[in-house]
């Protein structure tokens, strides 16, 4: 996707709110506790590289990724450290893995010996993370019977490095505890069975590690954080407070490229949602679902100047339509997503607005929009 750099539409990413995040959650650790920091989905649509670069600096252990690509461009972006990928690579992939020296999560036992083949016939060693499936449902052992195999399995094979066990919480972000007792409960198990002797066992996630004292590995993965947003984003959970400062990171900006006055009658948009009962300005800003901003945001306010004013119409593919109180020249600036977690258009007011979670809202936020660092 072609970056828009003609066009005035950006993502602001204030990389010192990103630095002192870090830090908050550094000084936040237990003593001999380290952290890897989460820059999967480039950095959850803030830009992984940058994002790395800076937590590299603060002195984190790692990095943890979702898939091969986005460890190889830090490969590429010559980050050095622990680069974890948590999601499943093909068998096939595994040479590609370990000449990178990038760490891969095991899923299960018929991976290992499939990841096993691949090691032989390329004489070659891959560091591996031990995935447990201690309540979350998706990758990872949760039987004692093939966790046992695998540890079997693993001594004294010169192909693997055992890097890690790790396991990851459903519901940290809940104040109900019952579940991540029993995910604690369950991982401390499966820690009990483990005889390979790992260097890192890590479990904890943002919401871990900044709500719980309940557990304490010796990593945490620590993802939302970064971006100086709390994770608490469930409707049941909205009083669990952060225990670390948080200074959101993300705004989204972009200005008026057209205004004019609309007239009784006068329909705005594609099925013409909105159609003015009177003499209407309306103004319209150069950014649409292509851009990651989803037609469901229809009706939420954005800061056009100094002013409020709800998106009416449906939001078009490349532009969507405000009706504003008073005129205003073009060229005005547009807050549509702001970093002041104060603001009516913070990022978490902006996903309730679309019934889904900030990160989510991040995310969407795609490469035709340049990032801008300062
Ligand atoms: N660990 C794993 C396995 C994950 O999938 C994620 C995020 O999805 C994280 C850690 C980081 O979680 P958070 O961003 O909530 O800190």
């Amino acid at each position: 996707m072609v970056p828009g750099i003609h066009r005035p539409a950006v993502v602001k990413v204030n990389l010192g709110a990103i630095k002192r995040n870090l830090e908050n959650e550094m000084e936040h650790l237990e003593p001999n506790q380290k952290m890897l920091a989460v820059v999967k989905a480039n950095g959850y649509g803030h830009g992984a590289v940058k994002v790395a670069k800076v937590a590299d600096e603060v002195g984190i252990a790692g990095f943890c990724v979702a898939i091969l690509d986005e460890a190889l461009e830090l490969r590429r972006a010559d980050i050095t450290k622990t680069i974890l990928v948590l999601g499943v690579v093909s068998p096939e992939y595994v040479p590609i893995a370990a000449v990178n020296d990038v760490s891969l999560t095991v899923p299960n036992l018929e991976w290992l010996k499939e990841a096993e083949k691949y090691l032989k016939d390329a004489n070659l060693r891959l560091k591996i993370h031990i995935g447990v499936d201690s309540g979350m449902g998706r990758i990872g052992f949760n039987e004692d019977a093939d966790f046992i195999a695998a540890n079997e399995f693993l001594k004294d094979n010169n192909n693997f490095f055992v890097e890690g066990m790790f396991a990851h919480f459903a519901s940290a972000d809940s104040s109900d505890e019952t579940y991540f007792k029993h995910q604690c409960e369950k991982f401390n198990h499966m820690k009990s069975v483990l005889t390979v002797k790992p260097k890192w066992i890590h479990v904890d996630n943002t919401a871990a590690s900044i709500f719980h004292n309940g557990i304490k590995s010796d990593l945490v993965r620590f993802g939302i954080g970064i971006y100086g947003l709390n994770p608490s984003s469930n409707p049941d959970s909205s009083d669990l407070k952060s225990n670390i400062d948080l200074d959101p990171a993300l705004s989204f900006e972009s200005e008026l490229t057209h205004v004019k006055t609309i007239h009784q009658g006068d329909g705005v948009g594609y099925g013409s949602t909105f159609v003015a009962d009177e003499d209407t300005i309306i103004g319209t800003v150069p950014v649409g679902y292509a851009d990651g901003f989803i037609r469901k945001f229809q009706g939420f306010k954005v800061k056009v100047g100094d002013t409020y004013c709800p998106i009416v119409g449906r939001i078009c593919m490349d532009q969507f339509m405000v009706k504003m109180p008073k005129e205003m020249p073009l060229g005005t600036k547009v807050v549509i997503i702001s970093d002041n977690p104060n603001d009516p258009n913070n990022i978490k007011a902006a996903a309730d607005y679309v019934d889904t979670i900030h990160y989510e809202v991040a995310c969407l936020l795609n490469d035709r929009l340049p990032r801008v660092y300062y």
